[in-house]
């Protein structure tokens, strides 16, 4: 998953890339765990331009994912579609270079650009970092998911429980008048 600089011309490059989730270490790592299983690779959409020496670059990366539903527990569905914007540097405009290259590194990081070197630029890093964002904390199988029953377990979404209404209102009196019934 690389821009090549020499390919970038006077009205840009449009690349389509896609790259299984093996190449990206940390998504391989919650794809083996099975906390997110991917079920399509990688895909980036992007267009690079040269801006005054820096190369933007701006896109969209999208995947599908399988997660565990965060209510009851069943097989949640995510599709990835994110736009993301980059922009890479080869080095800093008009900054003193006191602190090394570490120094530079985090100044680099605080103007929003990217330090690159050589003759092509590596996207795997930001394009694992933009996917592990665009994954939902509290996925959800269906956004009316009911979950599970917090006595007995039950998969509310299947039938309702033996436990009856009382021990659900008892527990949940305040959010009685919160719930939208169907
Ligand atoms: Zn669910
Ligand atoms: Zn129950």
């Amino acid at each position: 998953m690389r821009i090549r600089i020499a390919d970038i011309k006077e009205d840009g490059l449009a690349l389509d890339l896609v790259e299984g989730v093996a190449n990206f270490p940390v998504l391989q790592e919650l794809h083996a765990k099975g906390e997110s299983v991917f079920t399509q690779p990688v895909s980036v959409q992007l267009r690079a331009v040269l801006v005054s020496g820096m190369v933007e670059v701006t896109g969209r990366v999208a995947t599908r994912v399988e997660m565990a539903c965060s209510r009851c527990l069943g097989p949640a569905e995510v599709m990835v579609d994110s736009p993301f914007e980059l922009t890479y540097t080869r080095e800093l405009p008009d900054v003193e270079d006191e602190g090394g290259e570490e120094g530079v590194e985090i100044a680099a990081e605080d103007m929003g650009l990217i330090l690159f070197a050589g003759e092509e630029i590596d996207l795997r890093g930001v394009i694992q970092e933009q996917v592990i964002l665009a994954l939902p904390f509290h996925p959800l199988c269906d956004p009316n998911c009911r979950g599970l029953c917090i006595k007995c377990g039950a998969d509310l979404n299947e039938k309702a429980c033996q436990c009856g209404p009382q021990d659900y209102n008892i527990k949940f009196a305040a959010l009685k008048n919160l719930k939208i019934d169907d």
